[in-house]
This record gives C-alpha cells, sequence and structure tokens, in this order.
C-alpha cells in the first residue's frame, strides 16, 4: 500500500447526535477504503461539553498538539443547551480552525437526487454552488471592549480585522475553486455602502485579484439582496465567496435552500495542507432528538466525502455521494426528517452497503 492510501484521522463525536452520526461516518469509510484500498486508522478523544462541565475546559491544554501531524480531523458537533454556545465555539471549534491555518470554510449547496428543496416546484431545480467562507479572521475577533458599563453612558465596540494577506488568499481560494467548475463563476458578498472601511478594502483586493483570472466570470452583491437571490434565483451561483460573517450567514442559507439541515457536509481546509484539516456536518449536536438514535448521518457521511476528496481520492468521494443518492432514493431507507422511517444505524449502513458494493 503506497503511504498516501493510509490515514491518521482524529475523530471527536462531541455531544449530542455528533456521538451518533460519527460512527456512521467511519463505517462508511471503512467500507470505502475495502473497496479504494485505503486505510484509516481512527484516534478518538472525547473534547465536548460533558469534559468542559467536569474539567472547566473543551479540551486539554495541550490537546492540539495531540492532532498536529494527523491528516485530518472528524468532528460530529459540539454544544449543549447548559454550557454557553461561545464555550464550545471559542473552546474547541476556533482554536483548532486557527492553529491549523483552516482558513477555507468550505459547504457544497446541491440538490441531490431524492431531496426536495423548500423552493421545489416553484424554482429552479439546477441548485448547484459553493459557499466559500473566510474562517479565521474578519467580524469574529477578541478586539473590542466594553465602556461605561452598567451606566447609560456604555458601550460596546466590536472591532473586525481584515488582513491582506488573509482577504487575498480566499479570494484566490475562490476563484481557483471556480476555475475547476463548469460554470467559472464567482460572486463575492459585500456591504461596502454602509461599511466604510473593511468592505471597500475587501471590494478592492476582489478587483485586484480577479484580474488575474480573466476566464472567471466575476461579480459582486451587497448580502442584503444576496439573501434574497439565494432563495429566490439559486442556479445563478457557482462560487459564493464571503468573510466569515457573511459567510457563515450565507453558508447556513446556501443547504436551507437546498433541503435538509441533516445532510449539509462542510470541510474547514488549510489549502498548504501543512495541518490537518477539520471535516464536519452543518447542523449542531440537536439535543432535541439527541440520544434517541433516529438523527440523519448523511451531513457526516457527506462530509466523510469531503474529506476523502481533500486526501486526494476524489473517485473514492464520488462513490460515497453515488450511495448516498441511491439510499436516499429509496423512501425505506431515508431518516425521519426526510420523510422515512430508518433510524440512524440503518440509514449508514445502507450507504456503506452500497458503496461496498460498487
Ligand atoms: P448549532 O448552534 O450547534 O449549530 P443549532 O441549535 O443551530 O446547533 P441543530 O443542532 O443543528 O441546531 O438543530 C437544528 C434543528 O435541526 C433541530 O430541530 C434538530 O433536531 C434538527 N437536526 C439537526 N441535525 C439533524 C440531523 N442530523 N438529523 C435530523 N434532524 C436534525
Ligand atoms: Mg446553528
Amino acid at each position: 500500500m503506497s503511504p498516501t492510501n493510509a490515514f491518521r484521522i482524529a475523530t471527536i463525536p462531541g455531544d449530542g447526535i455528533g456521538k451518533e452520526v460519527v460512527p456512521e461516518g467511519m463505517r462508511v469509510l471503512e467500507a470505502v477504503g475495502r473497496r479504494f484500498d485505503i486505510s484509516f486508522q481512527f484516534d478518538e478523544v472525547d473534547w465536548s461539553c460533558e469534559t468542559f462541565k467536569k474539567t472547566g475546559r473543551m479540551m486539554p491544554e495541550d490537546g492540539l498538539e495531540r492532532f498536529r501531524t494527523h491528516d485530518a480531523v472528524f468532528l460530529g458537533a459540539v454544544g449543549w443547551p447548559d454550557v454557553p454556545d461561545h464555550v464550545s465555539l471559542w473552546g474547541l471549534l476556533i482554536p483548532i480552525r486557527r492553529a491549523f491555518h483552516q482558513y477555507v470554510n468550505l459547504r457544497p449547496v446541491r440538490l441531490l437526487k431524492g431531496t426536495t428543496s423548500p423552493l421545489a416546484g416553484r424554482g429552479p431545480e439546477d441548485i448547484d454552488f459553493y459557499v466559500v467562507r473566510e474562517n479565521v479572521e474578519g467580524e469574529y475577533s477578541e478586539a473590542g471592549g466594553r465602556l461605561y458599563r452598567g451606566t447609560e453612558d456604555e458601550i460596546a465596540i466590536q472591532e473586525a480585522i481584515f488582513t491582506r494577506r488573509g482577504v487575498d488568499r480566499i479570494l484566490r481560494y475562490a476563484f481557483d475553486l471556480a476555475r475547476t467548475r463548469p460554470k467559472k463563476h464567482v460572486t463575492s458578498a459585500t456591504k461596502s455602502n454602509g461599511i466604510v472601511h473593511t468592505m471597500p478594502f475587501w471590494d478592492e483586493r476582489f478587483k485586484a485579484v480577479k484580474a488575474d483570472y480573466p476566464e472567471i466570470r466575476a461579480d459582486q452583491y451587497h448580502i442584503d439582496i444576496l439573501t434574497a437571490h439565494f432563495v429566490q434565483h439559486p442556479d445563478w451561483f457557482d462560487v459564493v465567496v464571503g468573510s466569515n460573517l457573511f459567510g457563515d450567514i450565507l453558508s447556513d442559507l446556501g443547504p436551507a435552500v437546498a433541503g435538509s439541515i441533516g445532510i449539509a457536509p462542510s470541510a474547514n481546509i488549510n489549502p498548504e495542507r501543512d495541518f490537518p484539516s477539520m471535516f464536519e456536518p452543518v447542523h449542531g449536536s440537536a439535543p432535541d432528538i439527541a440520544g434517541k438514535g433516529i438523527a440523519n448521518p448523511i451531513g457526516q457521511i457527506w462530509s466523510a466525502a469531503m474529506m476523502l476528496d481533500h486526501l486526494g481520492h476524489p473517485q473514492a468521494a464520488q462513490a460515497v455521494i453515488a450511495a448516498i443518492e441511491t439510499v436516499i432514493a429509496d423512501a425505506a431507507s431515508r431518516t425521519r426528517d426526510m420523510g422515512g422511517k430508518a433510524n440512524t444505524a440503518e440509514c449508514g449502513a445502507a450507504i456503506a452497503s452500497v458503496v461496498a458494493a460498487g
């Protein structure tokens, strides 16, 4: 077996349904590995809100050291109602994204065969685009503060940080991605009419970077009208690039337009590959259905397909997506959120067996 067919994967099942869907992702990876001669060594950690409640930290102080040389991180979901959201975000997700330079958050928005869009019947069916979100700087920063607390003059200040290096590299990633796609089209999300320093800078860099890609059609919209176009004209888009905040909003809206949140995947990518990238479903820990065994495992399994693609196995990735489409075409194998009766394990096993059969 050649070295690029053997991978060490760190797994973080996390909280709630994360614990139920990660094993299904692993099951499908094992199946695809047998078929395509790829081996996975899974190293699991139990970092979660439970860890936080016991130790006061989401992960050990030297936690990131343990993953530095792994090939990828495969994450379920972290977050639980009795722990404030910012704890799981700033205690685990953001440190991983930053330490491993995962400055691209990539989410495919695609209408798979067998899924129905909330827009089906009144909109175009050919929804197939990517949201590329800047993942490490921008609006999500710790710079700022509070003044005159508790008085009537109280002030909160939040600084957004946009660096030329950070903006250029995410824009280039978007243009490079568009180059690989038939429509060859990049759309930038902006708000330079209302935000007078960072967004005009973003627009300037967009214009500068686009000059290097004459074969790509490039346009830009203010974030407000862009969200309306996502709903009314999802067929217009190919690669949509946005800052951390705008990308966050668009990358939740996109999968919603394409169907169930339970099937949407995402990747936190380090394009230079000097550290592991991280793959996780778009959905959270879903406390309302956790522990019942009914969660849809497809978001996790599709995230595994994105991981295979990133690891240099696009055919294996395609085999997983084809198996997902085969399985959801049959109502009996769908989970409840997609109108079926299958449980998490039955849906995962069905996908794994289609993958194995080839
Ligand atoms: P987070 O803040 O971590 O993103 P959230 O509060 O936004 O989490 P989710 O945990 O994603 O929300 O859940 C939103 C809704 O979608 C819930 O009703 C949940 O049950 C449902 N849901 C999420 N994931 C799945 C899934 N895999 N299968 C079925 N239903 C799901
Ligand atoms: Mg959420």
